[in-house]
């Protein structure tokens, strides 16, 4: 029976890896799905992909295995001006998708999810779930583990534990949570930071608000963040 680590490259899933080694757990493959923004660039921040590099050395070195990565046949800008073909929509573009049910988790990371797995036959595989996320807990498949429960090892601790390995992320030093730089489900403050260390993404989020008639929030447009996070700043500098 094969043995895969579900691997995202946050605290949860990296401190599971870290301690399944340590454990001297079987381990056959460590896969990692890699949502794309556009065609060529992905839709994490560079700092995670040198980060990802640094754990394939590690994995080198430690079990002689490198992380499987697999991309998104489609990417976040191709769905999001694909034409909507049915209700009253029809003819329009997809443009941002919406907090609840956001579209990009299903079509694009879900899709290349279910396809490897289905591909891998008889398996079980590893989440990166804290003790202390037990709604996530709940919702484990039959073929699943979540290892981080049985260790008792919460989020914190995770944290904790991987700066001990020497393989911390450097982005927690900004997030409090990862995700795609253009997740409509991140808070404000991710938002400011995206702006701030990130102009070209950010530049990219507006270009995209111009032809999406859903903002990129119910609350906010990418234009109407601009403006309010340049009020801030102006407010800030007086
Ligand atoms: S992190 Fe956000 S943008 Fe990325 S797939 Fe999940 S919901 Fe969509």
């Amino acid at each position: 029976m094969k043995h895969i680590v579900s691997f995202s490259g946050g605290k949860d899933s990296t401190a599971m890896l870290l301690k399944m080694i340590e454990k001297n757990m079987q381990i056959d493959e460590i896969v990692y799905f890699e949502v794309m923004a556009t065609k060529n660039l992905g839709a994490e921040y560079p700092e995670m992909y040198l980060f990802l590099d640094q754990i394939d050395k590690y994995l080198i070195k430690t079990i002689n295995k490198k992380i499987t990565r697999i991309k998104t046949k489609i990417s976040f800008e191709e769905q999001f001006y694909k034409i909507k073909q049915k209700n009253k929509h029809k003819g329009e573009i997809y443009g941002f998708p919406y907090t609840i049910s956001a579209w990009c988790n299903d079509r694009l990371k879900m899709r290349a999810i279910n396809e490897y797995y289905k591909k891998q036959g008889e398996h079980i595989r590893y989440i990166g779930i804290a003790y202390d996320e037990p709604k996530r807990l709940a919702k484990l498949q039959e073929n699943a583990r979540a290892p981080l429960e049985e260790w008792k090892m919460t989020e914190k601790d995770c944290l904790e534990y991987i700066k001990k390995k020497g393989l911390y992320n450097p982005l927690y030093d900004k997030f409090k949570r990862l995700g795609c730089w253009f997740c409509v489900k991140q808070n404000l403050d991710s938002l400011r930071i995206l702006r701030k260390d990130y102009p070209e993404l950010w530049e990219m989020l507006l270009k995209w608000q111009k032809d999406s008639k859903i903002p990129f929030r119910p609350d906010y447009s990418v234009k109407e963040l601009e403006e309010k996070f340049k009020k801030e700043e102006e407010k800030y500098v007086t």
